[in-house]
């Protein structure tokens, strides 16, 4: 074989590859219709508002989907007036009744417009998923702590990506997708916990793995629960408000 019948035989032979690599590339169209028609769902009439298929947890009225964690079943002692939930230092944290595993949270907070204290004594509380992973709460706004106790962290597991705090007193959201860890027959973990978290729209959160409870004074370590477990919010020792807190359970 001469040197150019060998040139045009590779060059062939790449354009024939190049052409089966492009026919084998999935293309938008290619993928299978689902079968299943996507369940309809009303979104909120305004952005935060519950849409269709929400369980609403606080919208104002009163904490009746609540209990008090410190007197364990009794109601709620946190302090409901003008369509928010205030907590009452010392009181204790409150925790849904409902129980909930794989979720979509939406969870409006305001930290204290008169600043007292600093670092994580200032405008503490948290939203732990499933009673034991927290979120962490905390007046950040020019209000140095450890990078993963800020507000939007993963208590001591994961810092926020960026610090979108509000000033002390200005209404907050947080945006959360979480999903449960799994456990087996055995109470052996099979599947760690993750949260996106949207703070104020900003991702602050993206797909992070949890290592576990987030304890204050322990490394992370997971203990086997049930599949679904209450929402709970922390009693910090800050007065602490809350408002239009909506849920909508996901299939693992
Ligand atoms: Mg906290």
């Amino acid at each position: 074989m001469s040197l150019t019948i060998a040139r045009r035989v590779f060059a062939c032979t790449a354009l024939l590859l190049t052409t089966v690599a492009y026919a084998q590339e999935r293309v938008p169209g290619q993928v299978p219709n689902p079968t299943k028609e996507p369940a309809v769902v009303t979104p909120g009439t305004t952005p935060g508002a519950p849409p269709s298929d929400a369980t609403v947890l606080f919208d104002g009225k009163d904490l009746s989907q609540w209990v008090s964690q410190s007197a364990a079943g009794g109601p709620a002692p946190w302090v409901v007036a003008d369509g928010v939930a205030t907590v009452k230092p010392g009181s204790g944290g409150i925790q849904t009744k409902q129980a909930f595993g794989s979720c979509q949270l939406h969870i409006e907070f305001a930290t204290p417009s008169v600043v007292e204290g600093s670092s994580q004594g200032r405008g503490n509380s948290g939203v732990f998923l499933m009673n034991n992973y927290e979120l962490q709460i905390l007046d950040s706004y020019q209000n140095p702590t450890y990078f993963h106790g800020q507000a939007g962290a993963i208590y001591k597991q994961h810092a926020p990506l960026v610090n979108a705090s509000r000033k002390p007193g200005e209404w907050q959201a947080y945006d959360v997708v979480f999903h449960a860890p799994k456990f087996d027959a055995d109470g052996k973990l099979i599947q760690r916990a993750t949260f996106t978290v949207f703070h104020n729209g900003v991702l602050i959160q993206d797909h992070v793995i949890v290592m576990g409870v987030t304890s204050h004074d322990k490394p992370p370590y997971y203990e086997a629960h049930a599949a679904k477990m209450p929402l709970s919010l922390q009693d910090h020792h800050n007065p602490m408000r809350f408002r239009n807190i909506w849920i909508r359970e996901l299939a693992d």
